[in-house]
């Protein structure tokens, strides 16, 4: 596969970073990522893997644009309230790289399409922040060994992690946090969302993701972000030789 002009133009400023040459691009363009929900973290995610070259993409999310949603999800306007979140995001994309192959699904995740939704997937980004959903993806993707980025925000702070889910050696989200029962925790649509805090998450997702796709080394830590302080912290974290994924 050989990269366009119109490509190589597009992507110069990155080619030229020593750490990313032609060779490193081409091996990101052949990967396919499967993003779930285009809110507040999906969008920048997305946006920025895109632009950095991310060729093969997966859309999944079954929600309309609302005007709460314009605060941080920027792949959206005032012009398409009641559109597709899905198909509009893809026409967006479409506009940074015309060249990249965008599929959508217009549906929320559930025990009976995720097969459908998610096979073929190089990497799978999960940013529903709905904890059922995230439990079912997280089963799937360790049953099929497939790595899986989870993300998450609220308030002012974020938190990203990568599973890789190598064939019989997993560290999973149940394995951190054990239970199919909801954690305790706050929602963005009671305690609010800053929409630079799920930017910043958003972002950390991408270079995550990127940092995946290129072998750059990555630890098996959950990174967190806090808006307000500017902090990024990163804390190892263990597999649970008793984990219930199975
Ligand atoms: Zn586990």
């Amino acid at each position: 596969m050989n990269i366009s002009e119109q490509e190589l133009e597009i992507f110069s400023r990155h080619l030229i970073l020593k750490e990313f040459d032609e060779a490193a691009f081409k091996k990101l363009q052949k990967k396919k990522i499967t993003l779930i929900g285009l809110g507040g973290i999906g969008c920048p995610a997305i946006q920025y893997l895109v632009s950095t070259g991310v060729k093969n993409i997966k859309l999944i999310d079954g929600d309309i644009v609302q005007k709460n949603n314009l605060n941080r999800q920027l792949l959206f306007s005032i012009n398409d309230i009641k559109k597709s979140k899905a198909v509009v995001a893809k026409e967006r994309l479409k506009n940074i790289n015309p060249e990249c192959n965008i599929d959508i699904e217009r549906y929320n995740i559930n025990s009976k399409n995720i097969n459908d939704a998610l096979n073929n997937s190089s990497l799978i980004i999960d940013t529903t922040d709905n904890w059922k959903t995230m439990i079912l993806i997280n089963r799937y993707c360790v049953k099929r060994s497939i790595p899986l980025i989870s993300s998450s925000a609220i308030g002012f702070d974020g938190q990203v992690i990568l599973f890789k889910n190598k064939p019989k050696n997993h560290l999973c989200l149940q394995c951190i946090f054990p239970t199919n029962k909801e954690p305790d925790i706050s929602r963005c649509d009671s305690v609010g969302i800053a929409g630079i805090a799920a930017g910043m998450t958003g972002l950390v997702t991408a270079q995550k993701a990127l940092n995946f796709l290129t072998n750059y080394k990555d630890d098996n830590y959950i990174t967190m972000i806090n808006a307000k302080s500017l902090k990024i912290t990163n804390l190892m974290i263990e597999k649970n030789k008793k984990c219930r994924v199975f």
